[in-house]
């Protein structure tokens, strides 16, 4: 068995006197397409943020590439090798197209074909079209390929997308899971927190449901398939 690339091992995380997490646990394997799942305010976001270094863990340990990383500031879990599509989206708004992907391009890890501006727009040609337009004036879905864009230009090792395809028009929503498709087929290790479980399914390989801060249910596609109705009142979807 190779080693996780990701585990988040029993990690508490706290709003002040609030606990939204207790003893989460999960992992991503290397090249390995992992889904979030469970009711809205259930901790899967508070799980990305003490992932990516936005909030701190009190207790447990989590490893990336075998390095714990808990605690450590968000720009220090980036530079690791972990890239993250927000909630949001939160592009820069008063930077292009151009600008927002430039601004956090690096390749620290020294990838050996790294994420260029020519590949994005490759990937998303509606952003080639909009390049020189700023962040604010793009709609939804071409926000949310910036998104994307921005966090491949980081060349990370693991994208962690929390609600990418949230309110947008299905025909971009189909643009968004075909690029996480080539993603995927690319090698790279995936965290996908949606609501569309009809498209995670053939996607993912491994599903997680979240209840009060920690996991409650975990397997493939195919077992969740199969308890579809038994996990329903834990999806809420
Ligand atoms: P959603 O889909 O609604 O974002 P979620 O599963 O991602 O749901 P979290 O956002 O992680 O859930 O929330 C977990 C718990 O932490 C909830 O009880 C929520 O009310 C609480 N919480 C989230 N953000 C804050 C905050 N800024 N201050 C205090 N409590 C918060």
């Amino acid at each position: 068995m190779p080693a996780p690339l990701l585990d988040v091992d029993h990690i508490d995380t706290f709003y002040g006197p609030s606990q939204a997490l207790s003893g989460m646990s999960f992992s991503v394997m290397p090249g390995q397409f992992v889904t979030l799942l469970g009711r809205n305010g259930m901790g899967k976001t508070t799980s990305v943020k003490s992932v990516m270094g936005l909030m701190s863990p009190a207790r447990g340990t989590i490893r990336f590439d075998g390095k714990n990383i808990a605690g450590l500031p968000a720009y220090q879990v980036a530079r690791a090798g972990i890239g993250l599509v927000p909630e949001g989206r939160q592009v820069f708004p008063n930077l292009t197209v151009h600008e927002n992907l430039v601004a956090t391009a690096h390749n620290r890890q020294g990838q050996a074909s790294p994420w260029t501006q020519e590949k994005i727009y490759a990937l998303f040609p509606r952003l080639d079209e909009r390049s020189g337009n700023l962040g604010a004036n793009l709609s939804g879905g071409e926000q949310q390929m910036l998104a994307i864009g921005r966090a491949l230009m980081t060349n990370p090792r693991l994208l962690i997308l929390d609600e990418a395809t949230e309110g947008l028009a299905p025909l971009i929503r189909n643009d968004i899971w075909h690029c996480l498709t080539e993603l995927k087929a690319s090698g790279l290790a995936i965290i996908c927190i949606d609501k569309n479980l009809n498209s995670l399914l053939p996607l993912a390989d491994h599903h997680y449901i979240v209840e009060k801060g920690r996991v409650v249910w975990s397997g493939s596609s195919t077992e969740l398939r199969n308890q579809r109705e038994q996990l329903q009142g834990y999806m809420g979807v």
